[in-house]
């Protein structure tokens, strides 16, 4: 914490930035990541934010968004030269390497100072400077708390409260999560005085779905949810077919897991989707059964204790069955902690 402040010395004069985030970015990781690049930019620095894929439309109004490098999109040459050449590398909403595949190896041989700036559980030691903690509910706050410790807030401008904004919103579950604090309230009231449109900022996340996604949530919501009650546990099961019925894009499934923790009597929510390359898992959950865990236990994954995700190397149905099986085990702790938050 105190260490970090020693990269303003070495902000004092222009620098090769890079700034990277975890695959398929959320608004948080985004917005943290095209924040602190706004800032950097008017610090004279040379910036590049390379993100190891594409990510959801509904971000594509945040400000230096074009110039974002995805890696995965046949960009491999030039993003290796960028973090071969950094003098400073920012790691932005991940904790580990292995969330940005492949551009993980390139960073990790870099000669570049490396920062990791995050706030999920366990990070692995890979950076010289942190500041990290899981106190924070979104990296946007921590991106907030790091361009303050630089002396630089003033230079804080509508762009930036915005995407910084769009983090806090969103992992915050738009102020309703646990980790809703004063701290973010204070911040958040800070970047609307600092030029924020909230309400622009909101539409542009949350009314801006296309008619296919709709279509796609409401034959989700019929037809693929499924209700354990003994286990007060609600999962979709996604296949391939699915989403190429509705032309589905990157993005179009984000949220739906939280339609199923909306359930009344539900303390466990997941989504199973059959991408083309692996099974991915999206998992959810209400008061104290760490969904973290699950994940890094059942399923190669992580996250945050209410909010995470994973991947199967089984089949879709294989997988549907081993999560039935396994809910059934968590049982007992289940009802528990149902108890608890009701
Ligand atoms: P989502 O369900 O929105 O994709 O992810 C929820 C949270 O879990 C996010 O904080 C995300 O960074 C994290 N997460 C998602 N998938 C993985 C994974 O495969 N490994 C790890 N470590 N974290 C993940
Ligand atoms: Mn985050």
């Amino acid at each position: 914490m105190q260490k970090i402040k020693r990269l303003k010395a070495f902000l004092n004069t222009p620098k090769k930035v890079i700034i990277t985030t975890h695959y398929k970015p959320d608004a948080d990781a985004l917005g943290s990541s095209l924040g602190l690049a706004g800032f950097l930019k008017k610090k004279g620095h040379q910036v590049t934010v390379i993100s190891p894929s594409d990510y959801p439309d509904f971000l594509k109004w945040m400000s230096g968004e074009k110039d974002v490098i995805n890696f995965e999109a046949d960009n491999e040459k030039k993003s290796a030269k960028l973090v071969e050449e950094a003098d400073i590398i920012f790691c932005l909403d991940f904790n580990c390497l292995t969330r940005i595949n492949k551009l993980g190896e390139y960073v990790a041989e870099a000669d570049a100072v490396k920062v990791l700036i995050d706030h999920h559980p366990d990070p692995k030691r890979f950076a010289e400077y942190e500041l990290w903690s899981t106190q924070a509910a979104a990296t946007a706050e921590l991106i907030y708390e790091f361009i303050n410790l630089l002396g630089g807030r003033t230079a804080i401008d509508q762009d930036i409260a915005e995407c910084l904004y769009a983090g806090i919103m969103t992992d915050t579950g738009q102020f309703k999560h646990p980790s809703t604090t004063k701290n973010v309230h204070e911040v958040t009231a800070d970047l609307i005085g600092l030029g924020a449109d909230i309400a622009k900022v909101g539409r542009n996340i949350y009314d801006n779905n296309s008619l296919d996604r709709l279509k796609f949530t409401g034959f989700a919501l019929s037809k693929r949810l499924k209700v354990l009650e003994p286990q007060h546990t609600a999962y979709f099961r996604i296949s391939k077919a699915d989403l190429k019925k509705y032309n589905s894009k990157t993005g179009d499934t984000e949220g739906l897991v939280n339609y199923a923790l909306s359930l009344k009597g539900i303390v466990f929510s997941a989504v199973i989707i059959e991408r083309p390359e692996t099974i991915r898992m999206s998992l959810r959950s209400k008061g104290n059964f760490s969904v973290n865990d699950f994940a890094r236990k059942h399923f190669s994954g992580g996250g945050h204790p209410n909010a995470a995700g994973g991947k199967s190397d089984l089949s879709l149905d294989e997988t549907v069955e081993k999560f039935e099986q396994l809910v059934k085990t968590y049982e007992k702790q289940l009802n528990n902690f149902y108890k608890k938050t009701n």
